[in-house]
């Protein structure tokens, strides 16, 4: 039975390694290796080679493949002093890894001999408890919670979608959320729009909203806009730097109106609507997916606009479709998933039945087409006077 320096030492001789000084020549070289930093959380966070990537020596085998899902990529493993990551660089040529060679000396004596390294940002302790399920999931984990706690989203309504989206949003950990509503809290709202309370009634729903996320969580900067969407505001709104835009609007002047707006931006929009019983989602990433103008070039005439019609809404609906609303906006954020860009999802909350439609792009479409006609925005009138701006 080999001791361990025995075995170390055998499995120094069936990997490669690299020292300092060619691990930091790879860096700087036009296609930089992953470095793969297997220290445990108390020595990352002292600091880490430039651009490393974080996978506790446990965790290893597990994430690798998501990590690095080409075999062929090249890596270079790393620890403190070259012994971990020996053993690690021998794991991963075992997974089937072709290129991966060990630190020789590990981080100790890159920081010893002068060579660049990263104070990695990490959550403070409070964080930690309160985004600990997060952490938990490996697509997650803190380098995800640091980014939804660093990604702005921007919510079109503060209504019946707004509400469930704009609080796991929140809940989430999303560090900016800018709510663009005009409207106020009336007592016809309450049956659905739960981000805000009786006590709120009569209060801009901007402002309502902005204290609810901000009792339930504090990371939260909310950015309340009480104004109507308009093609002189639009540009405005969005000039403050937003990654996602979650459309809860139910009216087609807005519709519209954000979905060229983000076109022009480059944002992508996930897009909810709600009647009665049925809803749908789905999420316009512009020129990767169709936009709302191929499928719709212009507005229905008012008569047959579906948003005009006395219809209700089951109040449970939007609580449903806006959280997948928040679901798509946080995969977007992480940058994970496959979003729902070229499909439409569809609800029927009587059958309880999702359905799945594709949708394309239109090479003709009069905004993100190749030749588009439409470079302005473009204020339709008002359909429904008097009625709600958002569902
Ligand atoms: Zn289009």
């Amino acid at each position: 039975m080999p001791s361990y320096r025995e075995l170390l030492q055998q499995v120094k001789t069936e990997i490669g390694e690299v020292d300092a000084r060619q691990a930091q020549d790879l860096l700087d070289g036009a296609e930089p290796p992953l470095f793969l930093d297997v220290r445990e959380r108390d020595e990352w966070v002292e600091g880490s080679v430039p651009g490393a990537v974080h996978v506790p020596r446990g965790n290893l085998e597990s994430r690798i493949e998501q990590i690095a899902p080409d075999r062929s990529r090249e890596i270079v493993v790393y620890c403190a002093g070259g012994s971990r990551s020996a053993f690690a660089a021998k794991s991963l040529g075992e997974m089937g890894y072709e290129n991966v060679t060990s630190l020789a000396g590990g981080f100790t004596d890159w920081k010893r001999n002068g060579h660049p390294m990263d104070l990695p940002r990490v959550l403070d302790d409070d964080k930690r408890r309160r985004y600990s399920r997060h952490l938990l999931i490996p697509e997650v984990g803190e380098a995800g919670q640091l980014k939804l706690l660093d990604s702005r989203i921007l919510l079109i309504g503060a209504g019946g979608l707004g509400s469930p989206s704009s609080l796991y949003l929140a809940a989430a950990g999303v560090g900016k959320l800018g709510i663009v509503d005009d409207d106020r809290v009336d007592d016809t709202n309450l049956q659905r729009q739960i981000v805000h309370s009786t006590q709120e009634l009569g209060e801009p729903k901007a402002e309502s909203a902005r204290r609810t996320i901000q009792a339930l969580n504090p990371d939260v900067e909310v950015v309340p806009y009480l104004e109507r969407l308009s093609s002189e505001n639009v540009d405005r709104i969005l000039a403050d730097g937003w990654d996602v835009i979650v459309d809860g609007a139910d009216n087609f002047p807005t519709r519209y109106l954000v979905n060229d707006a983000s076109v022009w931006h480059g944002i992508p929009v996930v897009h909810g609507s709600i009647y009665r019983f049925e809803g749908q989602v789905t999420v316009f990433k512009p020129f990767e997916g169709p936009c709302y103008r191929c499928l719709f070039p212009q507005p229905p005439p008012p008569e047959l606009a579906p948003s005009c019609a006395e219809g209700g809404v089951l109040g449970v609906l939007p609580g449903i479709i806006g959280s997948l609303q928040a679901n798509e906006a946080l995969k977007l954020a992480l940058g994970i998933g496959d979003p729902l860009i070229g499909r439409l999802l569809l609800f029927d909350a009587l059958t309880a039945e999702f359905d799945e439609v594709t949708l394309r792009r239109d090479p003709a479409c009069p905004v993100c087409g190749e030749e588009p006609t439409i470079t302005e925005y473009i204020d339709y009138v008002e359909f429904c006077a008097g009625r709600p701006a958002h569902a």
